[in-house]
């Protein structure tokens, strides 16, 4: 089998990279931070219409903070400096998108989202219903 490890990794290398573990953390958060651009990508075509998807704030949070303890790791300030605030946008936008989907209500024949309160939806006038609360479930003996 030294031939498959000298063909796969030769010089100890992969790829022409000497790997770690700090490397594979640089590499994971380069390839999740790259992957955002499909999702959004595919998103847009999907609905051809600009189209920015939670995924890809998600995908941008994980490999901003992958790339920037990788940075740390590596001392390189200006590394550090390019992912230090990025999580501040992809969480705020993370949060509205959140607010927005339980302030909405989606409508079960098409999945529109339309404004609270709304009686029927926007996009095919079935009638919407209105999210109910949970009832409180009764105090009782801990099973
Ligand atoms: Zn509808």
């Amino acid at each position: 089998m030294d031939w498959l490890e000298q063909l796969l990794f030769p010089g100890g290398q992969f790829l022409g990279i000497r790997w770690s573990v700090w490397k594979v953390i640089g590499w994971t958060g380069n390839l999740i931070f790259f992957s955002r651009f499909f999702v959004q990508w595919y998103a847009t075509e999907k609905l051809k219409r600009v189209v920015v998807p939670p995924a890809f704030w998600w995908l941008s949070l994980v490999g901003s903070l992958l790339l920037l303890i990788y940075a740390i790791r590596q001392r390189d300030s200006v590394f550090i400096f390019a992912y230090l605030f990025t999580w501040i946008p992809y969480i705020r936008n993370l949060v509205i998108h959140h607010r927005y989907v339980h302030a909405h209500l989606e409508c079960l024949a098409c999945g529109q989202r339309c404004p609270p309160h709304s009686r029927f939806c926007l996009a095919c006038g079935a009638p919407l219903v209105a999210r109910v609360p949970a009832p409180a479930r009764p105090a009782g003996p801990a099973q």
